[in-house]
């Protein structure tokens, strides 16, 4: 995903995080500096930024058929993958609804091979602690919205502590590598999915870049007139265009799962998706070819449909994964 596209779900999950009871704390964090850190969500994909949690293989999480000793730990059935998904993911309706995977597909295992160091899963879960440190080193502004006392506010000198801010940043970085897990092309190491000039990966991001449109560009939030609230009402309205339908309170389908197993799963998931898009029958796993954007897209409605099912996954993930982190701080 580019960058308008990567901010507008970030701003978006910014509205569901407003239209939940149960996060309006949250929102009073995050919305009053939307349109000061949506910077975060495009970031990671800074050559700068390749330095920090946005190394090149924090990205992507690319499955494949695996063939190693410990196969059992690397197959997912069909049932297992949906009862690990939240229902109110649009993804999740697709895989349960509309996919034609056989039963070999569910039956084989699938490894993403990813390098030292570089995991999206594993970039998630470190994000996911990071940011429940940041709201316990709160400045009084801050922390007055975090529930529960720390404890050690008297040895908190007022310079080491953080602003909401300095905090919305990291929420919107975080946003980047959840929006990653739903590209479909992210999640398959098939050579059609590599990012090639008028490729099916470039050109899919090149056309969510003009669905979002010139609104949610840098250049158009750096010097927009409105408010950080106008523009994240602004988001929303995209959801009529779109076809997008959201529900809140937001769910997280099973308290024990945690953001790293989860990432897996929404990888999984892509990965099935991708596999239904583009069918191995068609493209198997070592197909060198390398389908174009246009030709392969050329049912502009069943690209409407793709595009809800990724765009509603990623903004609904963005949003419930953010109401996640916030409920370790239930009194
Ligand atoms: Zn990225």
């Amino acid at each position: 995903m580019k960058q308008a596209c990567h901010t507008w779900i970030a701003l978006r999950a910014l509205g569901l995080i407003q239209d939940d009871p149960k996060t309006q704390d949250l929102a009073q964090i995050l919305v009053p500096w939307a349109k000061h850190s949506y910077i975060g969500c495009w970031l990671p994909d800074m050559q700068k930024f390749k330095k920090g949690h946005g190394i090149i293989g924090n990205h992507t999480f690319k499955n494949a058929p695996y063939n190693g000793d410990n196969k059992s730990r690397f197959v997912v059935p069909k049932q297992k993958l949906l009862d690990a998904l939240d229902p109110n993911l649009a993804l999740h309706g697709y895989i349960s609804s509309n996919s034609t995977l056989d039963a070999s597909w569910w039956k084989q295992p699938y490894k993403a091979e990813q390098k030292d160091g570089e995991h999206l899963p594993d970039c998630l879960s470190s994000l996911f602690d990071t940011i429940a440190d940041l709201l316990l080193l709160g400045d009084p502004e801050l922390d007055a919205l975090v529930p529960g006392s720390t404890g050690y506010g008297d040895y908190l000198d007022p310079t080491c502590t953080l602003t909401k801010a300095q905090v919305s940043t990291f929420f919107f970085i975080m946003s980047h590598y959840i929006a990653d897990c739903f590209m479909p092309c992210h999640a398959d190491k098939r050579r059609l999915a590599a990012f090639e000039t008028d490729g099916v990966h470039e050109g899919w991001e090149k056309h969510w870049e003009k669905l979002i449109g010139a609104d949610f560009k840098k250049t158009a939030l750096k010097s927009t007139p409105a408010t950080s609230e106008q523009v994240v009402a602004k988001a929303k309205e995209l959801d009529t265009t779109l076809g997008l339908t959201f529900i809140t309170p937001l769910t997280w389908p099973d308290n024990d799962n945690d953001i790293w197993e989860t990432a897996i799963f929404w990888c999984r998931a892509s990965f099935a998706f991708s596999c239904n898009i583009f069918p191995i029958g068609k493209y198997p796993y070592d197909s060198q070819a390398q389908p174009l954007f246009n030709e392969h897209f050329s049912d502009t409605a069943k690209l409407s449909e793709y595009d809800r099912i990724v765009l509603q996954s990623a903004v609904y993930a963005v949003a419930s994964t953010w109401k996640q982190i916030w409920r370790k701080f239930k009194e």
